[in-house]
């Protein structure tokens, strides 16, 4: 192993310490602190969008901060502890300090209903609640008590109106402005796979991606609380986001298991294409998720007024992997390893979209390809081979994909001719003043 490689999984490392123990939610003081960490790494903007705010059906809530949570046992002594694990308390829970009856604490208790030792994570971001979570070995412990014991409950967490939600940016120009979205959520607390490694590899990315000579994207790069971050980013950015088309949402991408990707919404989008050339091209072995509904940023990033293309790579899927969602996805199930090898191929796909090569057909309509010499003289002599393509049909096809958007990758790949020779046919249109590079 390089130098290199060592010095940045020794880097990726420190982060996944360092902040694996703060307690994020969709807004507080932990995002902001995890996000001035990030920018240890590359220098992040951090923005504040201010509670109340209406982002379209949405509203920015309260800002929640939390200093601690217990329970204590009818002899005082803590059974239930925030400081020895922030899952133990359900994120966005009302303040509260109370003496209650075990039958009615019964009703704010969560625990893991598969994973015994697991502790799950819960949240309440719309909705005033409070509630612990607690393995089930824990929450056997405690019910098996007579219900009528009295125990104490404390939660020490404050609500701000005048608060705000932290999303981080970078801006990376490129040659052209055209920008190329990259986006990861900065909400979950305590686990490591969901999404720590993400937010830890978009800093990463962000490093690369300014190190590239000549890129021809400008990158957007976002680190957002899940849904309402990214569409109250969404909100405030609505114009430049509305003219993207391309990008990735970054989550999952530390743990033991196999790759994925998650295509995007237009599955003949060419960056689906792309990605999966780099998994073939590196004998990478992976699982295919086809588009759906449910997910992550995806969701806002492909509705109907942004339509952006955002597939996502993962290794170990949200839903898919057993710890999903609990206190074992944690810093033994991720390895700076696996980020690092993320890391890698994040910055694979990302040069292989640089390299597409995409022209736009100037012509309205077809053009007059006897005006430029490209048709056979004597008109109706060219007739369209059932199975062969001929020389007139391919500079058709060219103008006909040509649209600004689609890849000579996508056009080998639905005419079945070699790259080398579509690149030459579509420079020789070039040269005839009918095609127009666009990268
Ligand atoms: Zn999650």
């Amino acid at each position: 192993m390089s130098d290199k490689m060592l010095i940045e999984k020794k880097k990726i490392e420190n982060c996944l310490k360092k902040l694996f123990p703060l307690c994020r939610s969709i807004t507080g003081n932990a995002n902001r602190k995890t996000l001035r960490v990030l920018s240890d790494i590359t220098p992040i903007r951090i923005i504040e969008y201010k509670s109340g705010t209406e982002v379209y059906d949405w509203k920015i809530p309260k800002e929640w901060n939390i200093n601690d949570a217990w329970i204590k046992d009818e002899t005082g002594k803590k059974i239930v502890d925030f400081k020895i694990s922030n899952l133990h308390v359900v994120s966005y829970s009302i303040p509260v300090h109370k003496k209650i009856k075990l039958r009615d604490l019964k009703k704010h208790i969560h625990y893991h209903d598969k994973i015994s030792r697991a502790i799950p994570y819960r949240t309440t971001y719309y909705k005033r609640n409070w509630g612990f979570c607690v393995t089930k070995k824990e929450y056997d412990k405690i019910f098996k008590n007579i219900p009528s014991l009295e125990y104490e409950v404390c939660i020490d967490s404050t609500f701000l109106s005048n608060g705000s939600l932290t999303v981080g940016e970078v801006l990376i120009p490129g040659l052209s402005k055209k920008e190329f979205l990259i986006s990861t959520y900065i909400c979950h607390p305590s686990m490591a796979n969901d999404n720590l490694s993400g937010m830890i590899l978009t800093a990463f990315l962000a490093k690369e991606i300014k190190k590239l000579k000549n890129r021809f994207y400008s990158y957007r790069i976002i680190w957002v609380p899940e849904t309402i971050g990214a569409i109250a980013y969404c909100y405030h950015n609505e114009k430049r986001m509305k003219l993207i088309d391309n990008g990735l949402v970054v989550s999952n991408v530390g743990g033991k298991g196999k790759f994925g990707y998650k295509e995007s919404f237009d599955k003949e989008n060419s960056l689906n294409l792309t990605i999966k050339n780099v998994f073939k091209k590196k004998k990478i072995q992976f699982i295919k998720y086809p588009f759906d509904i449910n997910g992550s940023d995806e969701r806002q990033y492909s509705s109907s007024i942004f339509k952006i293309n955002t597939p996502i790579i993962t290794k170990d899927k949200f839903y898919e992997y057993p710890y999903y969602h609990t206190s074992l996805d944690d810093l033994n199930f991720v390895k700076a390893s696996n980020i690092h090898k993320s890391l890698k191929l994040y910055l694979d796909v990302i040069k292989a979209n640089e390299k597409e090569i995409i022209y736009v057909n100037k012509k309205s309509c077809e053009p007059l390809l006897s005006k430029y010499n490209l048709y056979p003289s004597l008109g109706g002599s060219h007739i369209p081979k059932k199975k062969e393509i001929d020389q007139t049909d391919v500079i058709l096809w060219l103008c006909n994909l040509s649209d600004g958007k689609t890849t000579i990758t996508q056009i080998e790949k639905k005419l079945g001719l070699s790259k080398k020779y579509l690149v030459s046919m579509s420079e020789m249109l070039v040269k005839k003043g009918i095609l127009k590079k666009i990268k």
